[in-house]
């Protein structure tokens, strides 16, 4: 892209050089005949040329009429009248065989991009006239005499006798016609070398492209892909303008062979401009550099479009002048951003310098104002490796930066890290102090409340003894160890509602020590209560069966509660007992004490629960009796 650019803008500087010298010369160049001698290897022809613009096919026959010969005009660098679509270009020169050898001498035109060029010669001394075959890109390649991209006629040159030679050229993208008179064997020389430079160059661009394609793949900067977009273009544009494109890579294809060359240079302009905005960050430096930038791509795109559909004569002129254009914007804004420091900038206008120089050294040599040599021919070839170079340095330095940055980033996210990794163990240690603590808390506590709960227990348990004891000690009585009266209150409630509602009978017997009053008032109190805890003793021996009940009604009473009993069995418990009290006599200090006693007895089947009253009631009554009988007796209430 660089490359159509730099060299159509280098072929127009060069024309303008041409013209310029011209003037100043004031002066049209003589026209002279090309001298061949045995020392001679090449020789460049362009100074000598004549030319004329006629239609096409308009002239082989006239040319056989020496008259013809003088409409033609010398030819100065710069076709003077502009060469249509329809028109041929011709040239006409004259070539003195001074002296010569066996080797053969060739015509050849070093530029692969002409569609039709054929030659005719027309020697002076024998009147002998002789033309070629047509070649060209609209000719495949093995019809020509040398199958290389550069054309090659053969001369049958004879010492001594001047040879007329005219070339009609027909190419819509004709810049320039170089012509070289040149020994076979080193036009094989020369080809085989330029082939393999050519061959370098694009292996360079591929290699160069993968790279950038591999480097955006990986880094995903669009500056990357615009680069390898511009060297595939820039890279099919050398091909097309090489003739390798058309005679080796699509051979055949007509589209590509017609209209590559203009469209892959303006698509090399479009994708150069792209990646200059890209990768110079344009929108950094202000709307003016971005929308001049934007103006040329948009233009560029016209080209491309434009190219890809048809020859236009106007187009193809605009071309030259947007190359010169965007050429000199471009290398504008890369020095002035290379001013503001811009390293990859400064990178860019020199890579862009190279190409220009190495163009117009190209350019210059093609219109005859420098020699045709090695350095020439493919100073434009040094010129697009300097600038690859160049680039790959801008694009190297663009990766280093990137690189440092991205260190630097992952420096800082290093640190961060471990910061945040060091916080995170600290909190972490924080936390596992408070958990600690909280498990050496709770244990204490737990340890607390267990104490706590043991010694509640331990009070609850003693409180439970306490009642209890309480509870026996106000159920008990004192003196003869037996239930009390509250207790008999109590059960005797119960055991006759059970007994009613069993249906079953309840006795209950009253039991009173005789003549008690007696014994107190002759032995002291002392004696009396030895009496009574006596005489409970030999009670509580009687009755066993669970559920019987043996209190102390009061004084030297007591009374028996015996759930389930009919009065004939209570009658026998009774009847046991006063036989116990009356044959165990109590023994004090001094001596036995006989004691009797009398029993009263009341059993039925309640009929209601409040029947133990009369039941009571019922068992004093027997008690009486039996007092008022004689005492140490039994009475039943059946009896009365
Ligand atoms: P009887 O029952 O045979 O008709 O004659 P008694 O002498 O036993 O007559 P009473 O029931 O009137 O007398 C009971 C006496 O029992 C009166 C009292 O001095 C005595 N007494 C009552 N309670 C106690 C006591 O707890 N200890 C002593 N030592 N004597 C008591
Ligand atoms: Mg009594
Ligand atoms: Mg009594």
């Amino acid at each position: 892209m660089v490359l159509v650019r730099r060299r159509i803008v280098a072929f127009l500087l060069a024309c303008l050089v041409g013209v310029v010298a011209s003037v100043a010369g004031g002066a049209v160049p003589v026209i002279q005949d090309v001298i061949l001698t045995d020392e001679l290897k090449s020789v460049q022809v362009v100074r000598e040329l004549r030319y004329r613009v006629v239609d096409q096919g308009a002239l082989p026959d006239a040319l056989r009429d020496p008259s013809t010969v003088g409409g033609w005009e010398p030819y100065t660098g710069k076709v003077s009248s502009a060469v249509k679509n329809d028109k041929s270009l011709w040239f006409g020169f004259r070539i003195l065989p001074a002296e010569m050898d066996d080797e053969r001498w060739l015509l050849s035109v070093q530029l692969a991009t002409l569609n039709y060029v054929k030659i005719y010669t027309y020697n002076t001394v024998t009147g002998e006239w002789w033309d070629s075959r047509p070649v060209g890109l609209s000719y495949p390649i093995n019809q020509r005499y040398k199958p290389s991209r550069h054309l090659a006629f053969p001369l049958n040159l004879v010492q001594g006798q001047p040879l007329h030679v005219f070339m009609e050229v027909r190419s819509p993208n004709m810049v320039a016609v170089p012509m070289q008179l040149i020994k076979e064997n080193r036009f094989d020389i020369v080809g085989d070398v330029d082939l393999l430079a050519i061959g370098v160059v694009l292996g360079t661009l591929v290699v160069m492209s993968l790279y950038n394609l591999s480097l955006f793949i990986s880094l995903r900067d669009t500056s990357y892909l615009y680069y390898t977009a511009y060297i595939c273009f820039a890279s099919l544009y050398l091909a097309a303008m090489t003739g390798i494109g058309p005679y080796y890579l699509w051979p055949g294809y007509q589209w590509l062979t017609d209209y590559g060359l203009l469209t892959f240079a303006s698509l090399s302009f479009l994708m150069a401009t792209l990646f200059v905005r890209k990768f110079l960050e344009l929108h950094r430096y202000g709307e003016l550099i971005l929308h001049s930038n934007t103006l040329l791509l948009m233009i560029w795109l016209v080209f491309a479009v434009t190219f890809s559909l048809s020859h236009s004569r106007p187009m193809f002129h605009g071309l030259g002048v947007m190359s010169i254009v965007t050429c000199f914007v471009g290398l504008g804004v890369s020095l002035y951003l290379a001013l503001k420091r811009s390293i990859p900038a400064l990178i860019f206008s020199v890579a862009w310098l190279a190409l220009i120089v190495g163009t117009l050294v190209f350019s210059l040599m093609l219109e005859g104002v420098l020699p045709f040599n090695y350095f020439t021919a493919y100073s434009q070839i040094f010129g697009m490796v300097i600038e690859l170079i160049l680039l790959s340095f801008a694009l190297a330095y663009r990766v280093q930066q990137d690189r440092h940055k991205k260190e630097l980033a992952q420096e800082e996210a290093l640190s961060l890290a471990v910061r945040v990794s060091q916080e995170r163990s600290q909190r972490l240690e924080a936390q596992k102090e408070t958990l600690e603590l909280q498990m050496g808390l709770t244990e204490k506590l737990e340890t607390q409340v267990m104490l706590r709960t043991r010694q509640y227990e331990e009070a609850m348990e003693k409180l439970e003894e306490a009642n209890s004891s309480l509870l026996r000690l106000s159920m008990t009585d004192s003196l003869s160890k037996l239930s009390n009266r509250r207790c008999f209150d109590n059960m005797v409630v119960e055991e006759s509602r059970r007994a009613c509602r069993n249906q079953q009978p309840l006795a209950i017997v009253l039991v009173d020590i005789d003549f008690f009053k007696a014994v107190n008032d002759t032995y002291g109190h002392g004696v009396g209560d030895g009496c009574i805890r006596h005489v409970a003793e030999l009670l509580g021996s009687v009755v066993s069966r669970a559920g019987d009940l043996l209190a102390r009604y009061g004084g030297e009473e007591f009374v028996y509660l015996l759930p389930a009993t009919s009065a004939e069995q209570a009658a026998i418990v009774a009847e046991k007992s006063r036989k116990l009290v009356e044959t165990t006599p109590f023994l004090t200090e001094n001596g036995e004490l006989s004691l009797t006693i009398s029993l009263g007895v009341a059993s039925w089947i309640p009929e209601s629960e409040s029947d133990y009253t009369l039941m009571i009631e019922q068992a004093d009554k027997a008690l009486y009796q039996a007092k008022s009988r004689g005492r140490n007796q039994v009475v039943v209430n059946t009896e009365f």
